[in-house]
């Protein structure tokens, strides 16, 4: 469950990412009114499996049963795991258009659930291996292999810190570098990670290790370069940033 908002007195309006049809927002009646309707299990982020129907008439499918999978309790017990899977969440819902199928983009949001839940990963890395994962699967991989003007190899640039154009949305060396458009300097150790991430696979990147520099870094870059992409900054993000303490 992606997102729950009252409607009316009785009933709820929930946004769910399903594994078969994307993303669709679908009306829970009497939901809000009694718990017992269903069961009490209509909690954000949980997993549930759902029956919904979506009759002749024009509105919102209805949701007709619903059963949990995962509860993800421990994460709605924690303002910060909340927060983080509050973003994700809010990421998903804004980029995926309605009734697409995302498999890829599913099983990633669930398994990043999992971990957190599970508290056995820092909350800031798994947020650097879901954003690094999203705009991977959503083909918008920032390009940290090679400088996006001439080509050269990172590996090939001598500065230490390199420069990344939001706009070009890639590295520079410091031949190419801009001086007018919005850009930030990146470590390559940071660079490393995250192309590690980006072609690695989620299992072995999971088990990564930051350095609480890396983990400040990269959530600092990643933090700017979605939502420059997304075309406006979550709310959900800027909560996040507010309570978080490094
Ligand atoms: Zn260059």
């Amino acid at each position: 469950m992606l997102r729950k908002m009252d409607f009316g007195d009785y009933d709820l309006i929930i946004t769910l990412f399903t594994l078969k049809e994307g993303k669709i927002t679908v009306i829970a009646k009497s939901a809000k009114k009694s718990t017992k309707r269903f069961g009490g299990i209509l909690e954000l982020f949980s997993a549930l499996n759902v029956v919904y129907s979506t009759g002749r008439r024009k509105g919102l499918p209805v949701l007709q049963e619903a059963t949990l999978k995962y509860p993800f309790s421990t994460i709605r017990t924690s303002m910060l795991k909340t927060a983080y899977a509050s973003y994700w969440a809010q990421l998903i819902n804004e980029w995926m258009e309605s009734g697409q199928k995302q498999v890829e983009i599913y099983e990633l949001f669930q398994y990043i659930l999992r971990k957190l839940d599970s508290c056995q990963t820092s909350e800031a890395a798994l947020s650097i291996l879901f954003q690094m994962k999203f705009i991977t699967l959503s083909g918008l991989a920032p390009n940290l292999g090679q400088c996006s003007v001439c080509h050269i190899e990172v590996e090939k640039i001598k500065e230490t810190r390199v420069q990344f154009d939001f706009a070009k949305g890639g590295i520079l060396c410091d031949g190419c570098a801009s001086k007018t458009s919005r850009k930030t300097f990146l470590s390559k150790g940071i660079i490393k990670q995250l192309l590690w991430i980006e072609k690695g696979d989620l299992v072995k990147a999971v088990r990564a290790r930051f350095s609480s520099d890396a983990l400040k870094e990269g959530s600092e870059f990643l933090e700017t370069f979605v939502p420059y992409h997304l075309g406006k900054e979550p709310r959900s993000l800027k909560f996040l940033q507010q309570i978080r303490k490094w």
